[in-house]
């Protein structure tokens, strides 16, 4: 039995219960190729907060999405099976108790073979998604899509936000740094470091100026160079999009890309071998009309799209 979205031709698609893409909410990993999970947690927040509801946003807007990608010539469901496996149980308010929570929930999907695609929640979750991946894969690659770094060492004392886990990660092993690239920073900064740090940890640090300087498709193919052909994560979070696209962030930077520059860049990952993936950072309290959800439900839609066209889960 293969999983796929309800027939909008059949129910439209503003009936039936909230799942992403009207998928069924089932909790298996038999027979599933991919799986979205929710992870409500913002007490990584270190600015604006309500980032916990952005799973529900992004479900809700998720509807609109069909199962045809024009743009790969894709038909994702004949190649690929996949459920909402609802949301992961966090604690509010316990960071560490919730990265417990969030591994042990996500390692039976990365033991057999299922690639999550988590919607956060603040970007703290993926160190714990990381976790659970390293456990069955290794360290892997990471393409970032971030305004941010977020490989600083700590805020107030504390060694687990949203502005820390891929520091933390590098720390723990998680990740092949010679292999990964951080796309889009920019921003007002605390000194001259914040963008130094992550290229001592061994990343690709491209800047939003970088990207605009070269243009996408030298830097889609540059990070395709970068993570070459062994297992990669794709971590995307909604302030790599300019406040313009994204205004229902925690903390947004101007001078960012639009949601068509996002969708070059992450077509041209096709390929690469993704394992895990995330879209992060969407608050929907500070997100009028929607725009924000819709722009990362449709990120999901493009990195499961990925899924189908990469080595790991191609079909015959
Ligand atoms: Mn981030
Ligand atoms: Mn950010």
């Amino acid at each position: 039995m293969r999983y796929g979205p309800e027939d909008a031709l059949v129910t439209p698609r503003f009936a039936g219960v909230r799942t992403f893409m009207r998928l069924p909410h089932v909790r298996t990993t038999e027979n599933v190729d991919f799986a979205v999970v929710g992870i409500p947690f913002d007490t990584g927040a270190t600015f604006r907060v309500g980032a916990r509801f952005g799973p529900s946003a992004i479900r809700n807007a998720s509807v609109l999405l069909r199962p045809y990608n024009p743009a790969h010539r894709l038909a994702i469901f004949e190649r690929l099976s996949g459920v909402d496996y609802g949301d992961l149980p966090v604690v509010p308010g316990n960071t560490e108790a919730s990265y417990g929570l969030i591994t042990e929930g996500l390692r039976p999907l990365v033991a057999a073979g299922v690639v999550p695609i988590a919607l956060g929640g603040d970007h703290s979750i993926t160190l714990a998604e990381l976790r659970a991946v390293h456990a069955a894969l290794g360290p892997v690659a990471l393409v970032q899509f971030d305004s941010h770094p977020d490989t600083w060492d700590s805020y107030w004392g504390q060694r687990y936000t949203h502005g820390t886990p891929f520091l933390r990660a590098c720390e723990e092993g998680l990740l092949d740094a010679a292999r990964s690239a951080q796309v889009g920073l920019r921003g007002s900064g605390y000194g001259p470091d914040d963008h130094e740090a992550p290229r001592r940890l061994g990343f690709d640090v491209l800047t939003a100026d970088d990207v605009r300087r070269l243009g996408l498709e030298v830097v889609v193919q540059r990070i395709r160079r970068r993570v070459g052909p062994g297992p990669a994560f794709v971590s995307f979070d909604v302030d790599f999009l300019d406040p313009v696209y994204a205004p229902g962030t925690g903390t947004p930077e101007v001078g960012g890309f639009s949601t068509a520059d996002a969708l070059v860049l992450l077509r041209g990952l096709a390929g690469l071998d993704i394992v895990a993936a995330d879209v992060v950072e969407v608050l929907p309290a500070l997100d009028p009309a929607e725009v924000t959800a819709l722009a990362a439900a449709t990120v999901a839609y493009e990195l499961i799209s990925l899924l189908a066209l990469g080595p790991r889960r191609r079909k015959p």
